[in-house]
């Protein structure tokens, strides 16, 4: 079953292939990181500093149709925990956010369950958005714009109705591993379907590796190993930092200003356990927080999107290449510790 091949892969997300598959293609592995002294330089206090959050794979990152169930119900306890406190974390925090579900994540045995259901609605009581993933965490280069459609239906079927207890609809769509098409004649086959049915595309420009640190995480959660998971809390929110701080200045050189950004994190435990700690982080520098519709009120996302590469990238880039930027432009993308990539022993680099 397609469902069970992904899932074993897909504890995941977007960055499948990891920071070093895009960073070698861009031949950035040629350069040396760029000073970040040196960056943060050339930031001014007049900009203006916003950033929507979104949250990808929920109910959650790690919940899937084949998740050992518990004794009682199907979501194990921890998860139950940790899902609540990523919830209760926005809230505290005062930020805008948007979930992105996978409605095959609800099912069990092709049922969809109550208590994974309730962590969606549990967003929704929060305040907070809600919009669609596609069912399966489907691959729009894999599946083909057919298959692809059926499956973006079958996540609205779920999400459309639950929204609607609330007098809302769907109005948001983020592609899975951020493909969005291998030929233009699938990209705009794209626009025409998810304009028909109501939705914009959710793009994103602050692209990270955090399910890398998510999967580290929860191996030291998995062992009890509490100095692992504290050294990793204490090193993933700076490296957070220094993403977000990258892409500020790639807009600032793209597009002449501070791009209002779209930042895209998984609904994972390490998320939960550090978001006070990454938003304080932001607002120290300066940062407000947006809901997405209003970042991408910016003119720069009505830029044209002819990429129709498989690479798992930022907008920024995306645009960067359209205009024909030299190799130079990419240089410099932070990336996680060889430490963390150990730890976490999920795939990464080239195929
Ligand atoms: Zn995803």
């Amino acid at each position: 079953m397609d469902w069970l091949k992904h899932a074993s892969g897909t504890v995941s997300g977007e960055n499948m292939k990891g920071p070093l598959h895009f960073a070698c293609i861009a031949l950035m592995c040629l350069l040396p990181a760029a000073p970040m002294a040196a960056q943060t330089a050339t930031a001014t206090a007049s900009l203006d500093r916003r950033i929507a959050i979104t949250f990808d794979d929920l109910p959650w990152a790690s919940l899937d149709p084949n998740t050992p169930l518990p004794a009682q119900g199907t979501v194990p306890p921890r998860i139950a925990a940790e899902s609540a406190r990523l919830v209760q974390a926005i809230e505290a925090a005062g930020t805008p956010a948007i979930g992105f579900v996978n409605s095959a994540r609800l099912l069990v045995r092709g049922q969809p369950q109550p208590d994974r259901t309730a962590i969606l609605d549990a967003w929704l009581d929060a305040g907070l958005e809600l919009g669609n993933h596609t069912a399966t965490h489907a691959d729009l280069h894999a599946v083909g714009v057919q298959a692809y459609e059926d499956d973006i239906l079958a996540c609205d079927r779920v999400l459309r109705p639950l929204l609607a207890k609330r007098d809302h609809e769907p109005q948001w769509f983020r592609h899975p591993y951020l493909r969005t098409g291998r030929t233009l004649e699938d990209k705009a086959a794209m626009d025409v379907f998810l304009a028909a049915h109501g939705y914009r595309i959710a793009p994103v420009t602050i692209t990270d590796s955090d399910w890398i640190w998510a999967a580290a995480y929860a191996k030291a959660l998995d062992g009890g190993d509490a100095a692992t998971q504290a050294k990793l809390r204490a090193q993933y929110v700076p490296y957070l930092l220094r993403m977000v701080n990258y892409f500020e200045h790639r807009s600032i050189k793209l597009l002449g200003y501070a791009l209002p950004q779209v930042m895209l994190l998984h609904a994972n435990a390490l998320n939960a356990d550090t978001y006070p700690d990454f938003v304080a982080g932001l607002r120290a520098r300066g940062y407000r927080f947006v809901g997405i519709d209003e970042a991408m009120r910016d003119p720069a996302y009505r830029r044209a999107d002819e990429f129709t590469s498989a690479l798992s990238t930022s907008w920024i880039h995306r645009w960067a290449i359209a205009a024909g930027k030299s190799w130079k432009f990419y240089g410099g993308e932070p990336t996680s510790p060889k430490w963390v990539v150990d730890l976490a022993g999920v795939p990464i680099g080239p195929e």
